[in-house]
């Protein structure tokens, strides 16, 4: 388009598996959504009302390198399913939400910890510890069309060849659809949306030279290295 006024900021996009681009509007994150790691964090294992928060789209990251971060000495990593959704929309009824969603792809929701926990002693809000630069690796993303919906399987990450967190995608509290549907009675959803769907247990800590290797039941796996 002409007429802007400063060069137009690159279109943050997700490699898709066998080729082309998903391009991202917003991205959104449970917390607390599997039993075991929300006792690990010191919450309530039962269904509580889902909470969300945000990171920024440029926030996501293929590249497979992640740089540690600055103004933290406990940078963790949260294993996730990644949503994506090729349309959207407010009120969607939990039996329609699926319908909305174009793939699944693996990846990581980078948090520095030390921050995290400064933010929630003081209640302040979570940017600062997930919504930063490279904060979101990401895997590639798979549509529908070849792999069905993941409902189901292993999701598992190992650091350096060991296994740190490892569950199953059906012990989600908050399901999928549900999550579509509660989230769209809050914000408008849209085609570009993706939702990080929450983390098993097992969080910790990473160090420079670490090897990530997430895997998830269905997808390709991919492997992020702390540079
Ligand atoms: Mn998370």
């Amino acid at each position: 388009m002409s007429g802007f006024v400063i060069q137009q900021p690159p279109i943050v996009s997700i490699p898709v598996a066998g080729g082309g681009a998903f391009p991202v509007r917003r991205v959104y994150c449970i917390g607390r959504n599997y039993a075991a790691h929300s006792v690990e964090m010191g919450g309530d294992p039962n269904r509580e009302t889902p909470f969300f928060f945000q990171k920024n789209p440029n926030n996501l990251d293929p590249t497979g390198e992640f740089p540690y971060p600055a103004n933290t000495s406990d940078v963790h990593h949260e294993v996730e399913l990644v949503v994506a959704l090729k349309s959207g929309g407010v009120n969607i009824p939990v039996e329609k939400a699926l319908d909305h969603v174009w793939g699944y792809a693996p990846a990581l929701d980078m948090t520095r910890r030390d921050l995290q926990n400064d933010a929630k002693k003081a209640g302040r809000p979570w940017e600062i510890s997930k919504a930063f630069e490279r904060s979101g690796p990401v895997g590639l993303l798979h549509p529908v069309a070849q792999v069905g919906h993941l409902d189901r399987g292993r999701i598992e990450l190992k650091v350096n060849g060991n296994v740190r967190q490892t569950a199953d995608i059906n012990q989600m509290i908050w399901k999928v659809p549900e999550m579509i549907a509660y989230l769209s009675e809050y914000f408008e959803l849209a085609a570009g949306d993706v939702i990080f769907s929450g983390t098993p247990s097992g969080v910790g800590p990473v160090s420079r030279g670490d090897r990530m290797e997430v895997n998830i039941d269905g997808l390709k796996g991919f492997t992020v290295t702390v540079v």
